[in-house]
């Protein structure tokens, strides 16, 4: 009931916790700061990054230090 607020561009009431605007489309700023959407993006990437590295680097001829790299890259996106 007081989960409402107005559309930074067109005007309209939209839930407080839209990700956009249902009627033009817009991003909801407000919602979108509760969710760190950005931080979570480079989160996964560095998961993607840091688990390739740790396989590349148990495989045989690569050595381990790839795996090593790989394991903290996995670790500061999983904090991130
Ligand atoms: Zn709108």
């Amino acid at each position: 009931m007081s989960d409402l607020m107005q559309c930074a561009d067109c005007g309209k009431r939209i839930s407080k916790s839209a990700a956009a605007c249902p009627h033009c489309g817009a991003p909801n700023k407000a919602a979108k700061r509760k969710k760190r959407g950005n931080t979570q993006g480079a989160g996964c990437l560095l998961l993607l990054v840091g688990g390739g590295l740790v396989l590349a680097g148990i495989s045989p001829g690569v050595g381990g230090f790839l795996a090593v790299i790989g394991l903290v890259v996995l670790v500061v996106g999983f904090f991130l």
